[in-house]
């Protein structure tokens, strides 16, 4: 199931944006720091940066739900394992972006390596 943009809310973003505000640009998940808008730090290769980018997942997979207690920041890995256990609404190519491995029972997320350059 895509995503349908037409099911959020004509405010999403600020919204949105309230809540990461509200988590100081934390995971809720993984407490891992994301990058505010704006920061894009050269040093960081693209997977990085997208690994350290927050987004607002909704607990209930209801977009039109958009109360407080719905609404959780997420880092991109979180969201995507979160939205990879439940249904196809992120892409095996998006995926893959990704390794998951279970440690000690803790979830590590690390670049998959099949997918760096080989330079
Ligand atoms: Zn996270
Ligand atoms: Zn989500």
């Amino acid at each position: 199931m895509p995503i349908n943009r037409q099911r959020y809310a004509d405010n999403w973003s600020t919204i949105a944006l309230s809540v990461k505000e509200a988590a100081l640009w934390r995971c809720r998940h993984c407490g891992k720091q994301c990058l505010r808008p704006g920061e894009k730090p050269s040093n960081l290769t693209r997977s990085e940066w997208t690994m350290a980018t927050l987004s607002v997942h909704h607990a209930n997979f209801i977009p039109e739900d958009n109360r407080p207690e719905n609404l959780i920041p997420l880092c991109t890995p979180c969201h995507i394992v979160i939205h990879g256990g439940r249904n196809g609404n992120i892409s095996p190519g998006q995926l893959s972006l990704f390794r998951y491995i279970y440690e000690n029972g803790v979830l590590k997320i690390l670049p998959n390596p099949d997918l760096l350059p080989l330079t």
